[in-house]
């Protein structure tokens, strides 16, 4: 059927909307798949058995609506009340929840302009007026204009800490000044990436009514394919994100996903030695992306974002594409000149390096 007549079936409010285009998953054998963040390593052995076993019995049953065990465990890691926690099915949901529990205020959502292109997305979809702010030159966020920005009046502010995609970070301090000018609106850091090197607002919790940190163990957990998230703050916004939750799904977390997440919390010799590698091998790899003649920006996270002043982006994702390594690419004003690589294996980076040097030429 032509797609003109399925789109009569839309209603006004979808046809309106953009969605977001996640990172291609082909299924091509020997790909060395470095676009969606995905951890290289198989997640801790702990979380699969645990998963198997939950998967083994009780399926029948629905699974607590709560997800009392894993926001336990996330509490009892973070040092927060487990009325602190809240469980999503991925922190892609838990973000979703957020925005449409906090943001639609009488007051625009200020939001940096090179950040997680689902904000926009979400802000679309609950019809939140999002005010983009301008990172610099640099594509750093400039906090103290946020600030001053913020402090006039918003609708609360969400960023990524460290920032998608481009890897910076920002220290504590930064995110004090942001929840200080925004008292009476929600400062949410999203921190998917902060297990690799980056500064967690968690600890900021108590003296803060107005943050919201979200983290998900798709990254620095190797759980992508289970999709849990989860988010942290003052009891009254987890409260506000549960009425929200109770709205759409009372059953986000099946029992596997809630077994797995629990075991790999628990497994921290798997996470510390995982973060170490892949930290020690996006220092490599930067390094080597240096050595080819690109310009690669300051990381705390488990990929890299660079750019090389002679040649376009566009066709160096497509010649690695050719060599069957996939890299993202994004067309969007002011990053279009980059690639976002995500942090392979020592061997899958290799092959990166091997690949672009073939394309390169010789220098
Ligand atoms: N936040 C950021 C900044 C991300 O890059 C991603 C991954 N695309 C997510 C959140 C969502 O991750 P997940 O839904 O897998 O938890």
């Amino acid at each position: 059927m032509a797609s003109s007549s399925v789109s009569s079936f839309y209603s006004p409010r979808l046809a309106a909307l953009e969605p977001y285009v996640p990172g291609e998953q082909p299924r091509i054998a020997n790909l060395v798949k470095l676009n969606t963040n995905e951890n290289p390593y198989p997640p801790s052995p702990h979380a699969v058995d645990a998963v198997q076993q939950a998967a083994a019995s009780g399926l029948e049953r629905y699974p607590d609506p709560e997800s009392l065990a894993l926001r336990e465990a996330v509490a009892q890691r973070h040092g927060l009340g487990v009325d602190e926690v809240f469980a999503g099915n991925g922190s892609d949901e838990v973000l979703a929840h957020a925005f449409f529990a906090f943001f639609r205020q009488s007051e625009p959502l200020l939001c940096p302009d090179v950040t997680y292109s689902f904000y926009r997305v979400y802000a679309q979809r609950y019809e939140i007026d999002c005010e983009l702010q301008s990172v610099d030159d640099a594509l750093r966020i400039d906090v103290d204009a946020l600030a001053a920005r913020a402090s006039r009046g918003c609708g609360g502010i969400v960023l990524a800490n460290p920032n998608a995609p481009t890897g910076i970070g920002l220290p504590l301090g930064e995110i004090v000044k942001l929840l200080q000018a925004c008292p009476h609106r929600v400062v949410l850091v999203d921190e998917a990436y902060v297990d690799f090197g980056g500064a967690s607002a968690l600890p900021l919790i108590e003296q803060y009514p107005n943050l919201l940190v979200v983290q998900t163990l798709s990254k620095s957990r190797a759980l992508a394919g289970l999709r849990v998230g989860f988010a942290c703050g003052q009891a009254h916004l987890i409260e506000a994100m549960t009425r929200g939750k109770n709205t759409f799904n009372s059953y986000p977390l099946g029992r596997p996903a809630v077994a797995g997440a629990v075991a790999a919390l628990q497994d921290e010799a798997w996470f510390d030695q995982t973060c170490k590698a892949v930290i020690d091998t996006r220092e490599g790899l930067t390094l080597e992306l240096e050595d080819l003649g690109f310009e690669v920006l300051p990381s705390q996270a488990n990929f890299v974002f660079a750019r090389h002043p002679q040649r376009d982006a566009a066709e160096l994702a497509l010649a690695l594409r050719e060599r069957a390594v996939l890299v993202r690419h994004f067309r969007a004003p002011r990053i279009a000149q980059y690639l976002r690589i995500s942090i392979g294996t020592r061997a899958q980076c290799s092959a990166l390096i091997d690949a672009l040097a073939d394309i390169l030429g010789p220098a």
